[in-house]
């Protein structure tokens, strides 16, 4: 990676992470999920409203790191839109992303500037709490998620 994508992804994180989109509870969510990392003090709460199979609105809050409120809030941009089997692909991609660093064929959009993220381990849990939540919820399930015991 050049020094110059490098400086080009640290800048959309910060921006990501300063001015989060989608920072919002949803009302019309009907889908819910909690996720947790305790290694960092990541909180995430993630809404979803799921229609006619697809993510018509998606919302967050919580509190936490650059890299998870970044994570969270280009998730939110990139799953709008999609099926719950789109998104599950998107985090097979964005897991070997951040994990190994292998950049994928297909364009991962924005997703692609936690590419870096493979050489900070503990980073690692703080860039994929959003995606293990946004999987919780497309799952419908009640319990909330922890890095700590990844329900995948
Ligand atoms: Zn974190």
């Amino acid at each position: 990676m050049s020094d110059e994508l490098q400086d080009l992804y640290q800048e959309v994180i910060l921006d990501h992470s300063r001015s989060p989109r989608n920072f919002r509870r949803l009302e019309a969510a009907n889908r819910v999920a909690q996720g947790h990392n305790p290694l960092c003090g990541d909180n995430i709460a993630l809404y979803l409203e799921l229609e006619g199979g697809r993510v018509k609105d998606i919302g967050f809050q919580g509190s936490g790191c650059a890299i998870s409120k970044a994570s969270a809030s280009i998730l939110t941009e990139a799953v709008k839109g999609r099926t719950p089997d789109e998104i599950r692909r998107m985090f097979d991609r964005v897991h070997d992303l951040v994990t190994r660093g292998e950049v994928p064929d297909e364009d991962l959009g924005k997703l692609a500037v936690f590419a870096g993220v493979h050489r900070f381990p503990a980073r690692v849990k703080c860039a994929m709490l959003a995606w293990h939540a946004t999987l919780a919820a497309l799952e419908g399930k009640d319990q909330p998620v922890t890095t700590e015991n990844p329900a995948e």
